[in-house]
């Protein structure tokens, strides 16, 4: 197990500073106008493609790194590029992860590679878990997979919400129900390969911000896929169901609070994103502090600014310390006896809403534009404090966890 440290070795400082660099030069750069068209940034992703940044291979180094700060680290400095072209990188992530975490090495080597696809053709994927009335309530589920034996096959039917890259991925991992009465035990993820009749894109949606990052509904209509589109497998999926309708027989909530601890996991990762767009909201705010000058000096001079300044980097450094900790425990499997990873993503996420705000108003009317970033900043912001479990459904997680409460 690798000991905590706050300081970044050689090696991943190097890394930390190829990334700052594509994130400096190719996705700041585009971010505005991104934003302004609210569209899938395909060229960008490409350039992340050539460069190595948009791959499988990437994560997985940074993942495995047992300090626990790879993935943090290069979460913060693609975010502090910007938010929603960063998310349109490293949303196949989620996807891929799926099937990293629940496949079979045959599906992996299989799916893995056409979700990203490569620099000359490059493809992205999604992860379908979210519905209509299925949001923080996951339990609540209603899209359907049912086997046909004969054909072995799985028909999948619902209608999926929120998706990153949904209808424009190559490959989706659908999320259904296999057995209602096990909640979200009777779960299971499913490859859906590209073309598959059936699955179509619904509503696009227009977004308040991580604008480049394209959302939309998935709708499936008698979607089969074959049986060896079940992440796991089906031997797997019957061990794995007749356990949980014994664990569920014997008392419920050992089985629940199992499946919290991947997320607790998971969540690190997005509070290093919110760390990167806190971080690169500051930076514009402290500049502006020191060069704008009112009633004869700069307005950084007034301690009504200045202490902003100094609140603002000093909530950006404790939310970094509690997602490097956090990303430390989940890596050397550590328990998160205190719902730590939930208590990074929720810190993390308020203090960028916070964050972008007094940037906004640290650069008062200019702020309010669209020619200085910390506008976008603030929007996409917002975010984070949404997805991956609201900040309410984090509160919750921390409190029961403390008090020993099952978490549903
Ligand atoms: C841009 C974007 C991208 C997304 N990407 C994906 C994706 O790729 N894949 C995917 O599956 N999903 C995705 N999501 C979905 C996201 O995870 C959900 O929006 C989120 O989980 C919240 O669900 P909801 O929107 O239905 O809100 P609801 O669950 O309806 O919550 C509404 C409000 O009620 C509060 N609330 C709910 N229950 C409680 C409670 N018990 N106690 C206190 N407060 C409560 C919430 O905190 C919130 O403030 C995305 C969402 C967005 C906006």
């Amino acid at each position: 197990m690798a000991e905590f440290t706050m300081e970044l070795n050689d090696e991943q400082k190097e890394v930390r500073d190829w990334l700052h660099g594509f994130a400096a030069d190719v996705i700041r750069p585009a971010a505005a106008e991104w934003d302004e068209r609210e569209e899938t940034p395909w060229p960008v992703i490409q350039e992340a493609a050539k460069v190595g940044i948009y791959s499988l291979d990437f994560y997985a180094q940074q993942y495995f790194d047992s300090t626990g700060l790879g993935i943090p680290m290069a979460m913060e400095e693609l975010f502090w590029g910007d938010a929603g072209i960063a998310l349109s990188i490293v949303g196949t992530g989620l996807a891929a992860v799926g099937v990293l975490a629940n496949g079979t090495e045959e599906q992996i080597g299989t799916w893995i590679p056409q979700m990203y696809g490569d620099a000359n053709d490059v493809k992205v994927a999604a992860f379908c878990s979210s519905e209509p009335d299925a949001g923080s309530d996951v339990a609540s589920m209603r899209t359907r997979a049912v086997y046909d034996e004969a054909k072995d096959e799985w028909v999948l039917n619902g209608t999926k919400t929120w998706a990153t890259n949904g209808g424009i991925a190559n490959v989706h991992v659908v999320v259904a129900v296999v057995d209602a009465e096990l909640g979200s035990k009777g779960h299971a993820s499913f490859i859906i390969p590209p073309n598959t009749p059936g699955l179509s894109q619904g509503q696009k949606f227009k977004k308040h911000g991580i604008r480049a990052s394209h959302t939309a509904e998935v709708v499936l209509e008698n979607v089969r896929v074959p049986g060896s589109c079940l992440l796991g497998g089906k031997e797997k999926l019957d061990e794995r169901l007749a356990r949980a309708r014994e664990r569920a027989k014997q008392g419920g909530e050992r089985v629940k609070n199992a499946a919290m601890a991947t997320f607790e996991a998971s969540r690190p990762a997005v509070g290093a994103m919110a760390v990167g767009t806190a971080r690169a909201a500051y930076e514009v705010a402290l500049d502006y502090a020191k060069t704008r000058e009112q009633f004869g000096r700069p307005i950084i001079d007034n301690q009504g600014v200045a202490f902003q300044l100094a609140d603002m980097r000093t909530s950006i450094d404790a939310a970094r310390l509690l997602v490097w900790r956090a990303s430390w425990m989940a890596i050397n499997g550590k328990p998160f006896t205190a719902a730590e990873g939930s208590m990074s993503k929720l810190f993390a996420s308020e203090t960028a809403k916070k964050v972008t705000a007094q940037a906004v108003q640290i650069l008062g009317g200019n702020g309010y534009t669209r020619e200085y970033p910390v506008e976008r900043m603030h929007r996409d912001a917002a975010i984070y404090t949404i997805f991956e479990g609201t900040s309410e459904i984090q509160r919750l997680v921390i409190a029961r966890t403390l008090s020993g409460m099952p978490i549903r």
